[in-house]
């Protein structure tokens, strides 16, 4: 299998991808060779505008985690990062100061958007940046798109006894960043989701892969907004690559992060069996063929495999670059041509 295809959010999609390019440059992938080329469509539903600025939080993971440019503590964000610009802004009282945009991080989002406002579309904004990063020995080749090049994004409806309506809706930054995810989310929005159209280059590199991959990533505001964007569907189900995903839920709750929050949100169950099916069999409509769940949910292959996905229960948590290449080869064996 020579192309393979990830769909991916942030911090998690993006440390499968590394793992994912160290099981390929070591050999331990069953039946990927070691050219093998690795294309991430990135979720851009987190994106926002912030002090004049495009910022795309998933892009920008994925970018500097495998241009090794992350702060590996953080998990997000420039390493040696400093916040002078931050502290400015807020000397002058200027809103919203939850946001942690950090000076060398800004250097990011100021080419974005100067190139966005000349009128290029995000995927060549994105493959501009990239230039710079995929420098990096760690980068291995990948091609690194957008979803979609139009503005999407994830709101949240959250109760508020000041307004009148008793909720108010805000941006998932917020909900994430400012609130912690600590109140509940009582509903999702995704603006501009339905009237949006796959980025050049995505749905060929759906079409086209020999295996495509759904990483541990949130199922609703990572890869769920990525399926949401129309005609992904559709190729997922018309490609003849195998789909493979592996759960973002173990033990019942999501390991970073507010997967839990946000399954809560749309009604789904916090399970690796219920995240199984919500994404469906690929024979009854939906988009996997195979489904890891961890050695903690083996309990739930059974239900998974009844719903017509391969599954298998292994180690998921990805400790190390080792443990996550060990995920990628399992996800890759339960799913390969014999
Ligand atoms: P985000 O955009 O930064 O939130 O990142 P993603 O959507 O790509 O991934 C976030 C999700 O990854 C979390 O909600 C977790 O459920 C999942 N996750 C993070 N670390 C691990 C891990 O070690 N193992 C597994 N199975 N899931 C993980
Ligand atoms: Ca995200």
């Amino acid at each position: 299998m020579q192309k393979i295809t990830v769909l991916s959010g942030g911090v998690g999609g993006a440390r499968f991808i590394q793992g994912l390019l160290h099981g390929i440059a070591r050999g331990s992938l069953p039946g990927i060779a070691a050219d093998a080329e690795v294309t991430v469509i990135a979720n851009t539903a987190d994106d926002l505008w912030i002090h004049g600025l495009k910022v795309c939080p998933d892009l920008d993971t994925v970018m500097y985690t495998l241009g090794d440019g992350i702060d590996t503590e953080r998990g997000w964000g420039r390493r040696e990062e400093t916040w002078s610009a931050k502290t400015e802004l807020a000397l002058y009282g200027v809103e919203p100061t939850w946001f942690g945009l950090g000076d060398r991080d800004i250097a990011t989002h100021l080419v974005r958007t100067q190139m966005l406002e000349s009128g290029y579309p995000l995927s060549e904004v994105t493959a501009a940046l990239c230039r710079r990063w995929s420098q990096a020995d760690s980068w291995g080749g990948v091609r690194l798109l957008p979803m979609t090049d139009d503005r999407v994004e994830t709101h949240v409806a959250v109760a508020d006894l000041e307004e009148p309506s008793g909720r108010r809706v805000i941006h998932f930054q917020e909900y994430w960043v400012r609130l912690r995810a600590e109140v509940p989310a009582e509903a999702l929005v995704f603006v501009g989701l339905e009237q949006s159209t796959p980025a050049p280059g995505v749905l060929d590199a759906i079409a086209e892969a020999d295996l495509v991959i759904l990483p541990p990533s949130n199922p609703v505001v990572s890869v769920g907004t990525i399926l949401g964007v129309p005609g992904i569907r559709e190729a997922l189900a018309g490609t003849a690559a195998p789909v493979v995903g592996l759960s973002p839920i173990v033990a019942d709750t999501h390991v970073h992060g507010m997967a839990k929050q946000m399954l809560d949100a749309i009604g789904v169950d916090v399970t690796a069996a219920a995240v199984a099916l919500h994404y469906g069999s690929r024979a009854a409509g939906g988009v996997l063929d195979g489904w890891l769940v961890d050695g903690s949910d083996s309990s739930h292959v059974a239900a998974v495999e009844s719903a017509g996905i391969a599954c298998a229960a292994v180690p998921l948590m990805m400790t190390d670059h080792d443990a996550t290449a060990a995920m990628a080869a399992a996800a890759i064996d339960l799913v390969r041509p014999a």
